[in-house]
């Protein structure tokens, strides 16, 4: 899962602007400046995630933030851009929130708590759910009221996800859930989960998934905050035990939760590869400059690299604003910008440490903007990994893009009771 929205800071992003594109910018532009200051090196926001700073005090005010800042753009009508009135939104254009996202990313504001809420759960509600789901769900999420969060990954059940193990079976008008996710970006602050599990083992195991919106307050819900290599327990392991969920939190059919999931999944990669890291190339040139080395040949090779790698990715996201106008949904090229967006981190990670040389080993406050890029190096697994990893997108690029023959799936078409498994 993602770590943020926010796009590389001085980055040009009128990259193939139409006039009403432009025009739309400009709009967005003036009402940000109205609300909000540009970020800049002494920010908190945006390196959040960076500071390994794990005093729950900093998450107390990281939450607060979040929900104070998608409270303030909705009260003002730009939450929810692509959302219908009806739902709280604003009835407009994907391409709109697009720019709209591109222009908030450039201000000392925290929008990532809504990442998993607004860029997909949203989606995947509007497309699947009922008049009730929307009317319900959708409202306090575009109002920074209700935090989501993702419960698909399971310890057995990664990239083969359909693989998954998480038990709910009908009691009457509600389902009991047993079963463990776990690598869950921000459940420890979510009010509810997009949870799958299986619902029934005698068909082939993509076709027995049901996807459900799960209350994490619901009895038999415990959520393990997991320390990472950063230090900052972003993510966690959520136990499941004989939890109920009311039939109506169904999301789309029984049994019909897989092709749910695919719309959810195909937003995050969109979501990642459209977000980046939430630190770009106006950093990286900053942090040069800061140590004197903008006149080294190989660190200026380095920098000419990202800033090309960052206008690469810029023109994958307007081809994406460009299926997006012409009415297409999320497809498998979202592995092409995900995949990108992987490459770009790792890429990154080194130059932060490159350009600091020895001074890249301190931390904290000794070292610069509090250690940021080296956190930056270390979470950069987080990136590649997170909404699938780089082989995994490969492989999607592979058969889905490309054409090639698929791989081979012996447990595709198997009951999945009769699908080996350890243990
Ligand atoms: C920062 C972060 C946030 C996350 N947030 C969430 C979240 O909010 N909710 C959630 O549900 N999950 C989340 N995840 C989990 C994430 O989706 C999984 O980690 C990811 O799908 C990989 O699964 P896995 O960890 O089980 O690795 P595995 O699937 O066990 O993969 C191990 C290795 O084998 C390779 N591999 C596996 N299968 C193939 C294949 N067929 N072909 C080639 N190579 C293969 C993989 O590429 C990888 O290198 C998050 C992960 C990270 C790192």
């Amino acid at each position: 899962m993602t770590v943020g929205t926010e796009r590389a800071a001085g980055a040009r992003f009128a990259v193939d602007d139409s006039p009403e594109e432009a025009a739309f910018r400009a709009e967005a532009r003036a009402f940000l400046d109205s609300i909000a200051v540009l970020r800049s090196d002494a920010d908190e926001t945006g390196s959040y995630f960076a500071m390994a700073d794990d005093d729950p005090e900093t998450h107390r005010r990281h939450v607060a933030r979040n929900k104070e800042w998608q409270r303030r753009i909705f009260d003002a009508g730009w939450a929810g851009i692509t959302v219908p009135v009806e739902y709280g939104g604003r009835g407009g254009e994907r391409w709109q929130e697009r720019i709209f996202r591109q222009e908030q990313a450039r201000y000392n504001v925290d929008t990532g708590l809504f990442a998993v809420s607004l860029g997909m759960v949203v989606p995947t509600i509007l497309v699947h759910g009922t008049e009730e789901h929307k009317r319900r769900y959708i409202p306090p999420m575009l109002r920074g009221e209700e935090i989501w969060c993702q419960l698909f990954s399971e310890p057995g059940a990664g990239s083969d996800l359909a693989g998954l193990t998480t038990r709910a079976v009908r009691d009457g008008d509600e389902w009991v859930v047993n079963g463990q996710k776990v690598w869950n970006s921000g459940a420890h602050h979510a009010d509810f989960g997009a949870l799958i599990a299986r619902t029934d083992v005698d068909v082939p195991k993509h076709r027995g998934i049901t996807y459900f919106l799960l209350d994490m307050r619901t009895s038999g819900v415990e959520v393990r905050p997991l320390r990472q290599a950063t230090g900052v327990a972003h993510f966690n392991e959520v136990f499941l035990t004989d939890v109920r969920v009311p039939h109506r939190n169904v999301l789309g059919a029984v049994n019909g939760g897989w092709a749910v999931a695919q719309t959810m999944l195909m937003n995050e990669r969109n979501m990642i590869g459209s977000g980046g890291m939430g630190v770009g190339f106006g950093d990286y040139l900053r942090l040069a400059r800061a140590f004197g080395v903008t006149d080294i040949p190989v660190i200026r090779q380095a920098l000419a690299a990202c800033f090309t790698r960052t206008e690469i990715l810029e023109y994958l996201g307007a081809r994406a604003q460009a299926a997006i106008r012409a009415g297409k949904q999320p497809g498998p090229e979202t592995s092409v910008l995900k995949l990108n967006a992987s490459l770009h981190s790792a890429l990154n990670g080194d130059l932060g440490l490159q350009i600091q040389g020895a001074a890249g080993m301190l931390a904290r406050d000794d070292a610069y903007r509090r250690g940021m890029f080296q956190q930056l190096f270390v979470g950069q697994w987080g990136v590649r990994i997170g909404g699938g990893t780089e082989q995994i997108q490969r492989n999607v690029i592979g058969e889905r893009v490309l054409g090639l023959p698929g791989e081979s799936r012996p447990d595709k078409t198997l009951p999945f009771r009769e699908v080996p498994r350890n243990g």
